[in-house]
């Protein structure tokens, strides 16, 4: 969704039913985005006819800053509506437009127009245009025969094929391959392309009827799992590039781990079949904690079922129905807008729940037909959908919970409670609860929430998801847990899923992972005192208060591109001064490796890098940015220097990207002639590995980045899922260049850190050191767990188990040769 204002649309009719069915038209088309669009139907007395003080009002509801079109159905709609620009301020009646267009497909029009974000004028334009497919279609410029009057054939099959401009509905079948099939967030996706196209879609499965798809609840409740084969028929001006633009989007996948298209079609996904078992709780996300907890209800009320609204009323509710759900959908977008990652993505797509044209529609029946309160319509369709999806068992089950977050989200938005979320605490907690929603840990404050327990969800659960995300340790389908009184104390192990209630003192201290009980105090040493620097890994200023609670010795790596990635030109040397002593005061007196920018590849700066490289990872970035432009390595060489007098903080530099000496040499040269006393570089080449003694003849330390050191080690790139366990961060190859920096470290007595994602992992934290690192820097959640593992064992069984790891042929073989080792 975009955040910026769009233009509204208003609904002028004499019947409220005609004006509701053409915008529930109109919402399929846009079911992802709706742009905002206010009715003024029938009389205050509920008669047939128009209120032009009504019609002012609905222009001021739909209005969001970008202009208002208004639609009209007849007669005195348009007097109506005429008389409604004289109420509003003529400042504002400004951009109020009375559109002379057809009223459904002028309304159909605007509305997937005003959804893409286009201007006043741009929707006016396609509003009037919108009767040409239709006037083409039966013969332009033609008087229209009456039906009684054609001659034989009539006059739509009298015309020249050619000269249809309407082209023929498309039609096209495909196997769902992704691992999940069409769950929230592919019908999300399918929903929002579809908006795009003028053209109208559904999908069906066998036995079932078709859905539109521009329906994220429709395309889910289809159930169609991994094999289903579906058929997407499409009919309007842009039916064939819809149709094209669907069936690209399921083959593709979804970004998910594809199955075998040519398996059974019809049978169950390999998710299904791997359903936890209830009542077995299940780790999703490592770490072990100890805390109090903190239940999270969501307490919404079942709305009564036996009131009923009075008939002349029922408009004005379904439209503060209608209005709530656009508010809810709203609502999270923006939260989402201001994600990242996979928060994002699963906020959006339960926006889209919320934004449903299908759910709208079902659920305004039920006050317009029944006289229900909208908070019961919301209720009963909403717990119908979430029924059928924990039906349909595997990834549908869990996301049953977002469904149900919705319906109280928009029950509380129409009764004027507070909506469901995390409790706040001043305190430390262990969060428990049935399931989360997405919107739930929008509030989450990983310095509070230690760790995260759940009744529902699996490993592909949200919780899981975002848990992970945020690094916290988590628990799911632990039944019952929800019964603990707030105030108990838990253990909980998110990699065996063990939990345990009111852990004795022994127990607690196994927990590796709590900021409030630590097990471990630094400075890290194994446990004959070799002397083993851990830092942390930092991105942005706001980084470092984690960085300093987990006990991490200053910064590892400050990756000072994450300060400046939405800059479009070179940030000023002030700018970047305030930037770096915001990071260096938090350091006092401790040392803070500062990495020049990393621009290039995966991480693009507009202001330094060329967006047409046909290999970018290996092309100009890092350090190879200076050979166009050293004045930005140098400004900011400068700045980092300035930063550093300012601060108390021993302040390091070191280059990214280095392939040779020659490299390192110009880099040290630049850095000293700018005030910089300690100068390394990072090794993340084979080349630089190759050359490692000689590098540091020049430089004062190395940084190993083993993310990249692996990408260019295993020629795999280190974004590619396929290629994921060539990118094993144990694979011999990668250990072995490991060995060869190590031991020329040793040789030069030149410090040896590793700042890439494997200093992270406890298990291999040892393995490293015993190849010859002196240092780890990693983020800093996990500072605790490698300091931990690191001071339970001898050096002389590190280099042990480094020895075995690199002798072993695989992954899996070196990560069990080592764990032998180390267990004694
Ligand atoms: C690395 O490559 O290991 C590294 C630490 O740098 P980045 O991940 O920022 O490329
Ligand atoms: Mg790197």
């Amino acid at each position: 969704m975009s955040s910026s204002p769009r233009v509204g649309l208003v609904v002028v009719s004499h019947s409220p039913a005609l004006a509701a069915a053409a915008v529930a038209l109109a919402s399929e088309m846009v079911a992802s985005d709706p742009p905002s669009i206010a009715i003024a139907a029938g009389t205050p007395e509920g008669e047939t006819g128009t209120d032009a003080a009504r019609i002012a009002e609905a222009i001021g509801e739909a209005e969001e800053g970008a202009g208002v079109v208004v639609l009209m159905d007849l007669g005195s709609a348009v007097m109506s509506a005429e008389l409604a620009l004289e109420f509003l301020d003529p400042d504002a009646a400004q951009s109020v437009r009375l559109v002379a267009a057809p009223f459904v497909e002028g309304l159909m029009a605007a509305a997937v127009r005003a959804a893409g974000g286009a201007s006043l004028d741009e929707v006016v334009a396609e509003a009037r245009a919108a009767l040409s497919p239709k006037s083409q279609h039966l013969g332009a410029g033609e008087p229209e025969a009456a039906p009684d009057d054609a001659p034989a054939g009539g006059s739509t099959e009298a015309a020249p094929a050619d000269a249809l401009a309407g082209p023929p509905p498309a039609v096209a079948d495909v196997i769902v391959r992704n691992v999940g099939g069409l769950h929230a967030r592919p019908a999300a996706v399918i929903a929002g392309a579809v908006a795009a196209f003028d053209a109208a879609v559904t999908l069906s499965v066998p036995g079932k009827a078709p859905a539109s798809a521009a329906s994220p609840i429709g395309i889910a409740i289809l159930i169609a799992t991994a094999g289903t084969a579906v058929r997407i028929a499409a009919s309007g001006r842009q039916a064939a590039e819809a149709v094209k633009s669907v069936r690209a989007l399921i083959e593709e996948g979804f970004g998910e781990e594809l199955v075998d298209a040519g398996g059974a079609p019809h049978e169950p996904p390999p998710s299904t079949r791997e359903l936890r078992v209830v009542g077995q709780p299940l780790g999703v996300s490592s770490g072990r904690v100890v805390g109090p907890v903190v239940v999270m209800t969501h307490d919404v009320i079942e709305p009564d079922g036996g009131a009923r609204i009075a008939p002349e009323e029922r408009t004005a509710a379904r439209d503060r129905l209608r209005r709530a759900m656009l508010q809810v959908a709203r609502t999270m977008h923006a939260q989402a807008d201001r994600l990242g990652g996979q928060r994002r993505e699963v906020l959006e797509a339960t926006a889209a729940i919320a934004a449903d044209p299908a759910l709208h529609a079902a659920a305004e029946a039920h006050v317009r037909d029944e006289g229900l309160t909208p908070e019961r319509a919301v209720w009963i369709e909403l717990g119908r959908t979430a029924a059928q999806y924990r039906e349909a068992g595997g990834r549908f089950a869990e996301r049953a919970t977002d469904i149900i977050d919705v319906r109280d989200r928009i029950i509380a938005a129409l009764t004027g409670v507070e909506p469901p979320g995390v409790p706040e605490r001043e305190h430390p907690f262990i969060l428990v609860a049935d399931d989360l929603a997405p919107a739930d840990t929008v509030g989450l404050d990983p310095a509070r929430c230690l760790a995260i327990v759940t009744e529902q969800g699996g490993p592909t659960s949200h919780t899981a998801i975002l848990a992970r995300e945020l690094g916290l340790p988590a628990v799911v389908g632990a039944a019952g847990v929800t019964a603990l009184a707030e105030g108990t104390v838990l253990l909980v192990d998110g990699d065996t899923g063990e939990i345990i209630e009111q852990p004795t003192e022994e127990q607690r201290a196994t927990a590796t992972g709590v900021v409030t009980l630590p097990p471990w105090q630094g400075p890290a040493r194994t446990a004959d005192g070799h002397r083993v620097i851990l830092g942390a890994n930092v991105g942005a200023p706001r980084d470092t208060r984690r960085a300093v609670e987990r006990g991490a010795e200053g910064v590892g790596l400050f990756r000072t591109e994450f300060c400046f990635l939405d800059r479009q030109s070179e940030p000023g040397i002030d700018d970047q001064v305030a930037a770096y002593r915001e990071v260096f005061a938090a350091f006092p007196g401790q040392k803070v490796i500062v990495r020049t920018l990393d621009a290039g590849s995966d991480k693009p700066l507009p202001f330094l890098t060329a967006d047409d490289e046909p290999n970018p990872a290996l092309g100009v970035r890092g350090f190879r940015t200076a050979r166009r432009d050293g004045a930005v390595l140098d400004n900011q060489l400068l700045a980092i220097a300035r930063a550093a007098d300012a601060e108390s903080a021993e302040v390091q530099v070191m280059a990214p990207m280095i392939a040779t000496v020659q490299e390192a040499e110009d880099f040290v040269q630049r850095a000293r002639a700018a005030g910089i006393p300690s100068v390394g570089v990072m090794i993340e080449t084979p080349s630089a590995a190759m050359v490692a003694d000689e590098l540091m003849r020049v430089v004062d330390f190395v940084s190993i980045g083993t993310n990249d050191l692996s990408q260019y080690t295993m020629a795999a790139d280190r974004q590619s899922g396929e290629l994921a366990a060539l990118a094993d961060p144990w694979q011999p190859a990668l250990l072995r260049m490991i060995r060869l920096i190590g031991e020329a470290g040793e040789r030069t007595a030149t410090p040896v850190g590793i700042c890439g994602e494997s200093a992270a992992d406890p298990a291999l934290a040892p393995v490293l050191v015993g190849l010859g690192v002196t240092s780890l820097s990693m983020s800093a959640r996990a500072v605790t767990a490698v300091g931990t593992a690191l001071s339970a064992l001898p050096l002389s069984r590190c280099r042990d188990a480094a020895a075995a790891a690199c002798a072993a042929l695989d992954p899996a073989r070196a990560r069990a040769a080592a764990a032998a080792v180390l267990a004694g």
